[in-house]
């Protein structure tokens, strides 16, 4: 029977839930449902993160895969394990390596669209300690006002891609990336504010990893992205120097992997990451981490959607009449909702996912 790659993907965080739900239930696969208490979803839904568990429970490997995020771009990465969870057997899964799939980390932004969650925070860069000072981002500071106008009309938008541009040609491109996308503490409004305390979601991961891998001595995550790269594309990153053992296993699993502490990535290194909060999760584990990103459209085009998107949930109206244009404008940034691109995340998906099974169970 060959399947349609199409059907793994969903219209909303609702079909896409019921999906996952279903899969995983044809698959026998231990469920449990994690409750949102801080939110609920455009209709009034509940939010939730969901969990399905494949194999022993106390195996000494076992596999992450993470979807949602950051929200909106869970389309891709529910695609992915619904498809997973439809086109692999039981009988085929090696037996000492436990899978766990976590649907819509950020249900919240799923839900409605955001890539942050009710907080208005990027998960993947709440990992950090909240205790201690928060990391400075300077250049955000700079370009702050560019970042977040004041209204959406077309020449305060000239005059803020002036000034972004302006950063980008005195300290390069990269630069500018790095200043906007690093994550910064400071502006509870702003883009890739990384909160100042732990999200809901990152407690909840943070619980999930350890209950369902203290046992285990290898583990391998994979965090599905979309947004950065060329169309389609899928990129693996890791956060590790070239020196680390890390990327050196991650280059044996999947072979062109990418550092964000190089330069080499279509990421700037970040903040307060999942990887990083992960890896710390599992002191007791080897780890083997990437984050798998799609590409969807150009920068400069999924940059001016999340802008309108950040204005409108602080200083807009989400029910008022901006809100259609500019929720389906970030909807296609990350989710180009077209045949290719699904046929594409899916097989580099399937891929990704089959090394790093190969390389657990052979481990
Ligand atoms: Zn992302």
């Amino acid at each position: 029977m060959t399947l349609d790659a199409r059907t793994f993907f969903s219209a909303d965080y609702g079909e896409a839930r019921a999906k996952f739900l279903s899969a995983a239930a044809d698959r026998g696969l231990e469920h449990t449902a994690y409750l949102n208490p801080h939110a609920k979803g455009p209709k009034g839904e509940d939010l939730t993160i969901d969990v399905a568990v494949l194999g022993p429970a106390d195996a000494r490997a076992g596999l992450l895969v993470i979807s949602g995020t950051h929200g909106v771009e869970g389309y891709a990465g529910s695609g992915a394990q619904i498809g997973w969870l439809r086109s692999t057997r039981n009988a085929n899964w090696p037996a000492g390596v436990k899978l766990v799939l976590v649907h819509a980390l950020n249900p919240f932004g799923f839900a409605w669209n955001r890539r942050v969650n009710e907080e208005n925070v990027d998960l993947n860069r709440n990992f950090v300690d909240h205790a201690a000072p928060y990391p400075q981002n300077k250049g955000y500071d700079v370009l702050k006002s560019a970042i977040v106008p004041p209204d959406m009309k077309p020449e305060t938008l000239a005059a803020a891609d002036h000034a972004l541009r302006s950063y980008g040609k005195e300290h390069g491109v990269f630069a500018l990336q790095e200043a906007i996308s690093q994550g910064q503490y400071a502006h509870l409004d702003g883009m890739y504010f990384g909160g100042t305390r732990e999200q809901w979601s990152v407690g909840t991961i943070l619980h999930i990893v350890r209950r369902e891998f203290g046992r285990a001595e290898r583990v391998g995550i994979v965090d599905i992205h979309t947004g950065l790269g060329s169309y389609g594309h899928g990129e693996i990153i890791t956060e590790d120097e070239a020196s680390d053992p890390r990327y050196a296993r991650s280059k044996r699993w999947w072979g062109d992997v990418r550092s964000t502490q190089s330069g080499e990535s279509v990421s700037a290194h970040v903040l307060g990451s999942i990887d990083s909060g992960l890896i710390a999760g599992l002191p007791h584990a080897e780890v083997t981490a990437g984050g798998l990103e799609f590409g969807t459209y150009p920068t400069l085009e999924v940059f001016q959607a999340l802008r309108a998107d950040n204005w409108l949930h602080t200083l807009g109206d989400p029910r008022g009449p901006d809100a259609r244009g500019i929720k389906a404008a970030i909807r296609k940034a990350f989710y180009p909702d077209l045949d290719d691109w699904k046929e594409m995340v899916w097989k580099r998906s399937e891929q990704v996912l089959s090394q790093a099974v190969e390389a657990l169970a052979n481990g």
